[in-house]
């Protein structure tokens, strides 16, 4: 069942969008070559516990931090720690607060210093392909009209979508229905109705969509090792077309 939010509900999950934003902000004018996830990971929890908010992740099924951050060809949940970031990686920062029970969730990745075409047309591709699922959250559509157009920006700039994670509902808790996947047929899926929220999260890979988890049984890899970047917000469907609850 896909739970519809009342206004006041969206103005509380506006709140725990924009110290999610604000948080990936500080994270992402901080990455540079010589910084650690670890002092990211620092940075972010620091951010949000000033606003009197939670940091969503850090205890969720066990996962130990504030950020999720995962480097090139890191997928996503990728645990923070002493590595140390270089000139040329791509780093996705995955980040989320909780404001009174209601949670935001957004990710965004960030260049480390200078990086080469192939990554940066990636970045620009993946971020395209979340603009254009966001433009789909209209009351009337449906649901896989936004997985159509998030696989059709991606693959029509040469990337392949990542098939075993998904987007999903959001509100009081972190993942609601629906799963949202970035892959399917337009014009299908449950109707949209406005006070749905949804967290649109296109995982665009480079190579091959195939991944796999690493041993810590967290971080998630391409299998062919080739980059892969990761966009994210927390929109709702409202009256007025879709509203991004995930900016400060
Ligand atoms: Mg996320
Ligand atoms: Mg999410």
């Amino acid at each position: 069942m896909i739970l519809v939010k009342s206004p006041a509900e969206l103005e509380t999950m506006r709140e725990a969008g924009r110290i999610t934003a604000l948080a990936l902000r500080i994270v992402g004018e901080a990455v540079r070559p010589g910084i650690t996830t670890a002092e990211l990971d620092a940075m972010a929890e620091a951010a949000i516990l000033a606003e009197r908010a939670r940091p969503a992740f850090k205890g969720y099924h066990g996962f130990p931090a504030t950020l999720c951050t995962s480097v090139d060809g890191e997928v996503v949940h990728g645990i923070p720690g002493p590595r140390v970031l270089r000139e040329g990686q791509i780093l996705s920062v995955d980040c989320g607060a909780i404001v009174d029970g209601y949670y935001g969730d957004s990710a965004r990745t960030f260049a480390v210093g200078a990086i080469a075409d192939e990554p940066k047309r990636l970045m620009d591709a993946t971020q395209a392909a979340l603009v254009a699922g966001i433009a789909r959250c209209q009351p009337g559509l449906r649901l896989y009209d936004i997985s159509a157009a998030v696989q059709e920006v991606a693959e029509s700039a040469g990337f392949s979508v990542v098939r075993e994670y998904v987007g999903h509902g959001i509100g009081r808790a972190m993942h609601e229905d629906p799963q949202i996947p970035n892959y399917g047929r337009a014009g299908t899926g449950p109707v949209l109705k406005s006070g749905m929220v949804f967290a649109i999260e296109p995982m665009v890979n480079a190579g091959a969509p195939d991944v796999h988890s690493l041993d810590d049984g967290w971080t998630v890899v391409t299998t062919d090792g080739r980059p892969s970047a990761h966009f994210e917000h927390t929109v709702a469907v409202t009256e007025n077309g879709p509203l991004v609850l995930t900016v400060e």
